[in-house]
């Protein structure tokens, strides 16, 4: 016997879980939202994207004010209890907005953890004791968890996760940041500006691999001057607890003497929650890594179950996931869509930020397409001058046959925001051409955008 019956069970309420849930209710289906956390937004609205943007405009408040030319402002004084209690705010206005927004489309919310029990059926352990749901289909959205590297001493405070980082509990003298990726760089960029010294360490060869070189090497050569050190080809190889921080050990062509760290920040990816929610009992199959397949409709192998976000593949980025949610909810009442993001676009929201969309050049090399780049450097655009960050670039990836704009990829403040426009001219299948003709508002960042086209269609060919 069941406790409650639905159209639609969706497991898990992050930023693809609350999408899918709230359109499949205004579908018109009755729908079951679980979480165990007693407020919706998953990572991303409580441990995850939003609080970590928060933190990092506080972060470029304090850059911009201490590199502001012609003006010397005073030694920041930090007020940690505020900055927490508004970083807290800023989440609790989203989480408890979803909540209104459940309750206004009758989404059942149900708080606890779950697990299938049938291929129809899934059991939330709450806390005034166990229910059991019934459905005719699911939508799991389970999310990821953070990577352990095993053997270090998690039970010491002083180790945290990315959600210990965002909880700010206090400004260690010197951090160390275990993972050059976008975690873990915009954790670092955030305590760099609080005061703290930071080292970070990066098995690869470069900040955030998968990113093109000349992307990330701006972003470096800033790093450097700014952080205690950054370790490439390093590996940290043994963490002690010892009385006065923890004391770090490495490994790696260039790796330093060990060092006593105040905190050490563990950012070295995320695994899929597809081992934590018993998928077999639904016949749900979940692969080694623990992702589960869906097709481009977001089915499963079982076909009333649909699977979106984290869970189901990479990027784990909070847009694919809402994106899948809706198609997934969509698919389930009926309609005829799939899934295909011709571009997902990636920011890293460090300082300077780097974005980009499309075939990456490092990919387009490796898939042997025929592209030609076209690079516009931030020295000659006005307005970087004007805002006294020239080191950006801005570069188009395009198909050499058919001029189309196959990629992009920005470094630069606003980075993050001037990716959209390549975006939608990729979705639109937009040749360089079209960018070159478009007219961009001047002095502006976004045009080098159209500069850049304006470099690949050969009507620039020498920057003054
Ligand atoms: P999640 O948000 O992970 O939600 C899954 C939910 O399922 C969770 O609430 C969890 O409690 C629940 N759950 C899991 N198992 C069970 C169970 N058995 N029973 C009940 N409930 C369960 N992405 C971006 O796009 N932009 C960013 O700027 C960005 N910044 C990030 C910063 C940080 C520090 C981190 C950690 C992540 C960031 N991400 C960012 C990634 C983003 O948060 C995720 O991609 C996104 O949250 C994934 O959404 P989801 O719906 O798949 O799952």
């Amino acid at each position: 016997m069941s406790d409650l019956n639905a159209d639609v069970v969706v497991l898990g309420a992050g930023p693809g879980g609350y999408t899918a849930a709230f359109r499949a209710a205004d579908l018109g289906k009755k729908v079951v939202l679980i979480d165990r956390n007693a407020t919706l937004g998953g990572v991303c609205l409580n441990v995850g994207c939003i609080p970590s943007k928060a933190l990092l405009h506080v972060a470029k408040v304090i850059t911009e004010a201490a590199e502001t030319p012609g003006i010397r402002f005073a030694k920041p004084e930090l007020d940690l209890p505020a900055l927490r209690a508004w970083k807290d705010s800023v989440v609790a206005k989203l989480t408890k907005g979803l909540a209104a927004l459940a309750k206004q489309r009758k989404v059942w919310v149900v708080t606890g953890i779950a697990q299938f029990t049938s291929p129809k059926s899934i059991r939330v352990e709450t806390a005034t004791g166990p229910k059991t749901l019934s459905f005719e289909n699911a939508i799991i959205a389970a999310g990821s968890s953070v990577t352990k590297i095993p053997g270090f001493p998690y039970d010491d405070p002083r180790l945290i996760d990315s959600a210990g980082a965002l909880a700010l509990a206090d400004i260690p003298g010197r951090l160390l940041v275990i993972g050059g990726g976008i975690i873990g760089l915009e954790m670092a960029t955030v305590y760099h500006a609080l005061g703290s010294k930071v080292t970070v360490v990066e098995l690869m060869d470069q900040l955030m691999p998968g990113a093109d070189a000349d992307l990330i090497k701006p972003l470096a050569a800033r790093l450097k001057k700014q952080y205690e050190q950054i370790l490439l080809k390093t590996r940290v190889t043994k963490l002690e607890s010892l009385p006065q921080g923890v004391r770090a050990s490495f490994d790696g062509p260039d790796a330093p003497a060990p060092g006593i760290y105040d905190r050490v920040l563990v950012a070295v990816g995320r695994q899929p929650n597809g081992r934590a929610i018993n998928a077999e009992a639904a016949g749900v199959a979940v692969d080694q890594r623990g992702f589960i397949h869906v097709d481009t409709q977001m089915r499963t192998n079982v076909p009333h179950i649909f699977a979106i976000g984290d869970i189901c593949s990479e990027p784990m980025l909070a847009h694919k996931a809402a994106h899948e949610g809706k198609v997934a909810a969509e698919v389930i009442a009926g309609h005829r869509v799939s899934f295909q993001a011709r571009t997902i676009p990636s920011v890293a929201y460090t300082d300077p930020e780097i974005s980009w969309m499309g075939v990456t050049e490092t990919a387009a090399i490796k898939l042997g397409l025929e592209f030609e780049k076209a690079i516009f450097p931030w020295a000659a655009c006005g307005r970087a001058l004007a805002s006294g960050r020239d080191e950006g670039l801005t570069k188009l990836i395009i198909d050499k046959k058919t001029r189309r704009v196959i990629g992009a990829g920005i470094v630069g403040i606003g980075a993050g925001e001037l990716i959209a426009e390549a975006v939608v001219a990729m979705e639109m299948d937009a040749e360089a051409g079209d960018l070159a003709l478009a007219i961009h508002p001047h002095p502006t960042l976004s045009e080098t955008l159209a500069l850049a086209a304006e470099i690949a269609e050969g009507s620039i060919t020498d920057l003054y």
